[in-house]
């Protein structure tokens, strides 16, 4: 197995270089970074698989660095906070961070954590290269044409397929049906757009009907979304 990269940003040199030799020993392989202009560059290389970001950072300060590195990655981020400060923790989690620890920590403590969140990461990848989509109890598996509600299969035909795999692709955005008959049906469809709303008749009662959820939603005048 390939060595998983894990990316400390720290400005104390002594705490870096602590962490890098615990993090050296368990098999990873570490780089440092000093302050979070150079954090937030070094993180947003692709082969980084973790950050330890400590907070308070001269230039760019923790939270900043861990709210830019999430406009454009879903790398697992694990914040050092110095003091038990809860605003601390509530804005390093909301704004993106995985999980955090309070100084001084125990180092074994740390090392769960990272193995923790590298596992979750790896399960992610294996979803995503197994094209797999999910909402909810809602799941579509784009490589063997399969849908699941609570893990119960769910036939439709390849039309349905595709229009539910195009809404649900497009979660949270309210779709015309211009825009869905342009994509899912394509060029080559000369009919009106009231296909559109049989189409999501049959998906509602194999999905929303059969197990009494609202799915999808009409935005009346306009089209439809799915939210998640
Ligand atoms: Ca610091």
């Amino acid at each position: 197995m390939d060595k998983k990269k894990i990316l400390i940003v720290e400005d104390e040199h002594k705490i870096a270089r602590f962490l890098e030799l615990e993090l050296k020993y368990e098999g990873y392989e570490v780089e440092i970074a000093n302050n979070g202009r150079d954090g937030l560059e070094k993180g947003k290389e692709p082969d980084v698989d973790l950050i330890i970001l400590d907070l308070m950072l001269p230039g760019l300060s923790g939270i900043e660095v861990c709210r830019r590195l999430r406009q454009t990655s879903e790398v697992p981020v694990i914040m050092l906070t110095a003091k038990d400060d809860i605003s601390d923790k509530v804005t390093g989690l909301d704004i993106g961070a995985d999980d955090y620890m309070t100084k001084p920590f125990a180092v074994e403590e740390l090392l769960a954590r990272i193995r923790v969140l590298l596992k979750r990461k790896n399960i992610n990848k294996e979803k995503e290269e197994a094209n797999i989509l999910e909402i909810g109890s809602l799941k579509l598996c784009k490589n063997n044409y399969k849908v699941e509600y609570d893990n119960e299969n769910i036939e439709l035909t390849k039309k349905e397929f595709e229009l539910l795999e195009f809404m649900m692709i497009n979660k949270n955005i309210v779709l015309t049906r211009e825009k869905i008959l342009d994509k899912v049906w394509g060029y080559d469809y000369f009919g009106d757009t009231n296909i559109i709303d049989v189409y999501i008749r049959y998906l509602r009662s194999k999905i929303d009907q059969k197990y009494n959820v609202n799915l999808i939603e009409t935005v009346r005048g306009v089209g439809y979304i799915i939210r998640g």
